[in-house]
């Protein structure tokens, strides 16, 4: 049987980790085999787990590329039933291939990355898994700025030019609604 897609997008703190972690909890009480995997670029709370905001975490192991992805997985020796990729934004695009041959063997695939960058433009990688993707789960956050339930924009407050590839927390990014992104960036 072919495994299938998931996906959970959102700005930063829209809870998207916290999602993931509560899927991998059901996988665990099922006692089903699965493996988390996390960027080896986001190293801010933690390198061999993946945390969310609120401090809940799980063992993860910390890749550098999306073929070290599948390299780790090929040398797996039992039968998986899930892999979880958090921050998939932050890698190449060779994570699409990698993810459709790991469907492939029958395994679920669940993947955790923001859908836009703090440009409000779409981060790639994203973009094309949600495309492929079996669903998706939008999250949203409450606006920094205005207190409202409808943040769907990463702002980043301090240099706000650059990479857009730029890992930070509380101190870099807030998440707003597009009002106050437009407010803010003067355009969106
Ligand atoms: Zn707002």
């Amino acid at each position: 049987m072919i495994g299938k897609l998931t996906l959970i997008v959102g700005p930063m703190y829209s809870g998207k980790t916290s999602e993931l972690l509560s899927l991998v909890e059901i996988y665990s009480l099922g006692k089903k085999k699965y493996l988390v995997f996390k960027p080896e670029i986001d190293t801010r709370y933690s390198v061999d787990h993946v945390v969310s905001h609120t401090g809940q975490k799980v063992p993860a192991i910390t890749i550098p590329s999306a073929s070290k992805l599948l390299e780790k997985f090929d040398d797996i020796n039992e039968k998986l039933d899930a892999i979880f990729i958090d921050e998939v934004h932050f890698f190449d695009i060779d994570i699409i291939d990698v993810i459709k041959k790991i469907i492939l063997k029958g395994v679920d695939v669940f993947c955790v990355g923001l859908d836009m960058s703090y440009k409000h433009r779409p981060f790639q990688t994203t973009a094309s898994l949600m495309a492929i993707a079996d669903e998706v789960i939008k999250k949203k956050a409450v606006c920094h700025v205005c207190g409202e339930y409808k943040a769907v924009v990463s702002h980043k407050t301090v240099n706000n030019s650059g990479s857009e590839i730029d890992v930070g927390g509380m101190e870099k990014y807030i998440a707003v609604c597009r009002e106050c992104y437009l407010k803010l960036n003067g355009s969106l």
